[in-house]
């Protein structure tokens, strides 16, 4: 109300006021000394194997996208992940097309016929036997070297990109030498450097028995793909978490971040969630333990407060974090208890016909039906399979 009165003259005052206390020119303000903060995700172990957090497929302006591998490793790190994958496309780089196009007449003799560079578009052009000149390392290492600073695993892989499909490698050992004009041979390649190999954003195609597309399943098949990304980005593929979980597949979510993470997740969720994670079940936070982890799908894919794995990991997920309280009887003789959950993610459970939130980091109040001893409750944002949800018995313990 104050303000809708205040006069031009108010105005005029508190401009005096704010030319006092401005900055000199060319001062730095106090904001800029700010450190920047981590935001922290808090989840328990889970059947004795800690939770670390990933991102395995990020792209930078080494292909398409936006930003440099040392802004991926901070936004990584100030997003609360513990490791992170730079995957940049091995066959789709942009600027490096738009680059040597500009550049013209004055790049060297023997690329002055190659103004767009060598297979820099293969979603556009046909493959062929070139090879590829840039190097395909680089991100990777400018996000090693920026990351002393941060302390996250950074991961080495690519994006394997063709029209019959997008494929991730990761644990890769040297990029410039996976480039195939066959697809199949590239991801043979990968393989032979010990990379694990999923499947990013499947294709929809309705003859095959798993609908994803022919190639992608006959190389799940022949055991060359072991993951899927069954989350990217907004879009989450319900009709492949059984397919996934059954067949022994890897299940993954990940960001394909090209802009930042902020203008990708955030102001359409900005309710609490994450961005796209892959939880991975793991004794420490190294290569070896890490990978060894993922090849034997100890992983769970989270995306906008869902989980997806395999239902052992997840009800243990949810009984790890949270503990349930006898408080007393109601009027009616219901059981008063009391649930608080000590993770940073949110579970909706259901008991009977009734349904309780249990957001992150507090405690919920609620009544069981008259003469409870235990409950039966089933996890409503936790996917075992396609309808599936775990369903964990607690016993209400009494007061002495
Ligand atoms: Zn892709
Ligand atoms: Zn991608």
């Amino acid at each position: 109300m104050k303000l809708r009165t205040l006069s031009l003259c108010g105005f005029a005052t508190l401009a005096i006021a704010l030319s006092a206390n401005a900055q000199k020119p060319n001062e730095p303000s106090k904001s800029f000394y700010r450190n920047m903060h981590r935001q922290e995700i808090t989840i328990p172990q889970i059947m004795g194997y800690n939770v670390y957090k990933a991102d395995l497929h990020t792209h930078t302006i080494y292909s398409d996208g936006a930003v440099t591998p040392e802004f991926r490793v901070k936004e990584a790190w100030r997003d609360g992940l513990d490791i992170i994958a730079i995957t940049d496309h091995i066959e789709y780089r942009r600027i490096e097309r738009e680059m040597l196009h500009y550049m013209g007449d004055h790049i060297k003799d023997e690329y002055r016929n190659l103004p767009k560079g060598v297979n820099t578009n293969l979603q556009g052009d046909a493959a062929d036997e070139r090879g590829i000149l840039s190097n395909l390392n680089i991100g990777h290492e400018r996000a090693v070297d920026i990351n002393k600073l941060y302390g996250l695993l950074v991961v080495r892989g690519v994006e394997i990109t063709r029209n019959d499909g997008h494929f991730n490698a990761i644990f890769t050992t040297d990029n410039n030498r996976i480039y195939h004009p066959d697809i199949k041979t590239s991801i043979g390649n990968a393989i032979k450097q010990g990379a694990f190999v999923f499947q990013n954003h499947p294709k929809l195609d309705k003859s095959t028995a798993s609908t994803m597309t022919p190639l992608a399943e006959q190389l799940h098949g022949e055991g060359l793909v072991k993951g899927i990304e069954l989350c990217n980005g907004p879009v989450m593929w319900s009709r492949l978490i059984s397919y996934c979980l059954d067949n022994g597949y890897t299940p993954i979510a990940n960001s394909d971040v090209h802009d930042t993470s902020e203008y990708r997740f955030y102001p359409e969720h900005n309710d609490g969630c994450y961005r796209n994670m892959t939880l991975v079940l793991a004794d420490k936070c190294n290569e070896k333990s890490i990978k060894e982890a993922i090849f034997a799908g100890r992983t769970i894919a989270y995306h906008n407060n869902k989980l997806i794995g395999k239902e052992e990991y997840l009800a243990d997920l949810f009984r790890a974090s949270v503990t349930l309280h006898y408080v007393g009887l109601n009027k009616k003789e219901e059981v008063v208890v009391m649930l608080t959950n000590r993770s940073s993610l949110p579970y909706t459970v259901k008991y009977g016909n009734k349904q309780v939130i249990a957001d992150a980091m507090k405690t919920v109040q609620f009544a069981l039906p008259k003469g409870s001893k235990s409950v039966d409750f089933t996890i409503t944002n936790l996917i075992c399979g396609n309808g599936k949800r775990p369903t964990v018995t607690m016993q209400v313990p009494r007061k002495e």
